[in-house]
């Protein structure tokens, strides 16, 4: 049995196909989805967990890029350079997972890594370029 989490970004025209619900009922895949921001019309991030003997998440994945989803697997870290940062507050503006959040009374940014899904949306989003990706 394998289990990893993934991120599956919608394209704005998706057909609205019960995807997760064929991963479960088709495949036999564990779904469990961890965070969702999903709205008609617009790009749609999906991030979930799927537990499956691998062959069968071989399947699985197969059949959701066939539906033209993007699926990235989250084995990378982000990082910024704390140090740097003028807390402008432009990243955590697209940081949909709630990663980068600005302290209501400080203004100050704060990162908690557990919740990155590692979309990348912050690397653009930075003017001062301080988020770097480590591939492990
Ligand atoms: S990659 Fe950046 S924008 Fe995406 S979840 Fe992580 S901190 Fe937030
Ligand atoms: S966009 Fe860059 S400078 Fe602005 S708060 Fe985020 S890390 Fe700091």
């Amino acid at each position: 049995m394998t289990s990893k989490r993934f991120v599956l970004t919608f394209p704005p025209d998706a057909t609205g196909e019960p995807i997760t619900y064929n991963l479960i009922k088709k495949f036999d895949i564990m779904v469990n989805i961890v965070k969702a921001d999903v709205s008609p019309g617009k790009i749609g991030h999906l991030v979930m967990e799927m537990s499956a003997p691998a062959k069968v998440l071989k399947e699985g994945l197969e059949y959701i890029r066939q539906k033209n989803v993007e699926c990235e697997p989250i084995d990378k870290k982000i990082h910024y350079r704390e140090d740097l940062c003028i807390h402008c507050g432009a990243c955590s503006a697209v940081c949909f997972a709630g990663a980068l959040t600005m302290g209501r009374k400080t203004a100050e940014l704060s990162f908690d890594p557990d919740k990155c899904v590692v979309c990348e949306l912050c690397l653009k989003s930075c003017p001062l370029n301080l988020f770097s990706i480590d591939i492990g």
